[in-house]
């Protein structure tokens, strides 16, 4: 069926304004490590996939999603070891008191549960999260986005401070710098508790990844952190992006930057693209949460998403794909800022293990963001058969975050169709 023809289908079917990527949609129709065939054919290679994390159809998880969908698949009311064998492996790769779990389908039904669990130990309802950020879909995590502001306005207990932006840490009331932004964050505070809401947590995620991934200097959040303990606030880690090691060397985003967060949450990556997603909490704040609400959710947790989360991390450590994502994932960076020299529509190059990109600017001396610019080159690239993204609080930043087996080969031809393109384009 002609693109035109699938395009209208889609419309009559599902409705209209969804969103789609690329100027020239891509029909896929079959994937296989880091590599993607579309109807006709033709081959791409994938920069930008995170959920297949350990590669697309990666063969240890589909077969353990079939032997366990053959066996049994039930809810949690009944006695299962395959959600406890799975939470004991998943709360082993956190630090103490990190030791309990909450198995769901999405990252966004995880987020949610966490703002309950803040207002379970804290007894208060106000929320604070950066002013480009996603957290997810429900009514309350919607809330957290500012791109698309809710019919009626955000709710009260609901405030937003500036994201981080590292080329220009000066905006946002220079929440591009660590004092900065922790100033931005009392306020917060303060106008919260100020507030019959009161204050109950801090949410964001530890990479800042929709916000554009800044470069952030190590300790950044440090004084934030200490102003929320202060106040009797918790911190939530999102860490639906930056998690099973995707930046490379390390498991979770809050471990490469040395942030103790008090719940953490998790999704995307965790089943290679099985509905599967997570909160991980003490024991105190686990109980808190559970004498407040009564919590069940019918998929979370079966058995064949517990088949299929185990053998992620399986793949993990029997392929070291975090060793991979750190050593791929520098090699592919330095390629990126030899690129940059060369090319000064590339305003800086930033990102760790699979976790990269480059700003799109007008020029390096304003750094004006120039998302027209971007999105003319992640077009370009998916015509020459290089999927990648863009994102960020300018919606200018390319977005480079391939499956975790890409290999510097891969990086290779990634590097020299940008590179093609960018001499094209100028
Ligand atoms: N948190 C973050 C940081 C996300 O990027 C997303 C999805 N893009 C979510 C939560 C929501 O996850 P899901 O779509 O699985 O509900």
């Amino acid at each position: 069926m002609a693109t035109n023809e699938l395009l209208a289908r889609r419309q009559r079917l599902l409705g209209k304004n969804i969103s789609l990527f690329y100027e020239n949609p891509v029909h896929i129709v079959r994937g296989q490590g880091v590599w993607l065939w579309d109807a006709e054919g033709c081959k791409y290679l994938d920069c930008y996939n995170n959920v297949p994390h350990v590669g697309h159809c990666h063969p240890a998880v589909v077969e353990a999603i079939c032997k366990q969908a053959a066996t049994l698949n039930t809810h949690t009311r009944y006695l299962h070891n395959g959600i406890l064998d799975y939470v004991e492996r998943l709360v082993a790769t956190f630090e103490p008191p990190l030791s309990t779990a909450i198995l769901t389908c999405t990252g966004s039904e995880a987020n949610d549960i966490a703002l309950r669990m803040a207002q379970a130990v804290t007894g208060k309802t106000g929320i604070i999260a950066t002013d480009s950020t996603y957290h997810g879909n429900t009514s309350a995590v919607s809330q957290l986005s500012t791109r698309m502001p809710p019919i009626g306005g955000h709710l009260d207990h609901i405030r937003h401070v500036p994201a981080p932006d590292s080329l220009r840490p000066e905006s946002g009331n220079g929440a591009g710098t660590a004092a900065g932004f922790a100033d931005n964050t009392r306020r917060a505070i303060e106008a919260l508790q100020q507030s019959p809401h009161g204050f109950s947590a801090l949410i964001l995620c530890p990479y800042f990844a929709n916000e554009g991934f800044p470069d952030l200097p190590a300790g950044f959040l440090d004084e934030t952190v200490l102003a929320v303990r202060e106040a009797g606030g918790i911190v939530i880690a999102d860490e639906v992006q930056p998690g099973f090691g995707r930046t490379g060397g390390h498991m979770w985003g809050h471990q490469r930057i040395g942030l103790t967060p008090d719940v953490v949450t998790m999704g995307k990556p965790m089943g290679n693209g099985h509905p599967v997603a997570g909160v991980v909490a003490s024991q105190e704040i686990m109980s808190e949460f559970r004498g407040a609400f009564r919590y069940f959710n019918t998929f979370g947790g079966n058995p064949v998403s517990c088949a299929a989360a185990a053998a992620v991390l399986n793949v993990l450590e029997a392929e070291d794909l975090l060793t991979n994502a750190a050593s791929v994932g520098a090699y592919t960076r330095a390629g990126l800022e030899r690129l940059a020299e060369r090319h000064p529509c590339l305003g800086d190059v930033r990102g760790h293990g699979f976790f990269f990109g480059t700003e799109v600017v007008t020029d390096r001396e304003t750094m004006t963001p120039d998302p027209g610019r971007a999105g003319q080159i992640v077009d370009a690239m998916r015509e020459e058969g290089v999927l990648m993204g863009k994102t960020g609080m300018h919606g200018n930043t390319l977005k480079i975050r391939p499956p975790m087996p890409f290999s510097n080969a891969n990086a290779d031809l990634m590097l020299e169709t940008l590179g093609r393109i960018l001499d094209s384009l100028e």
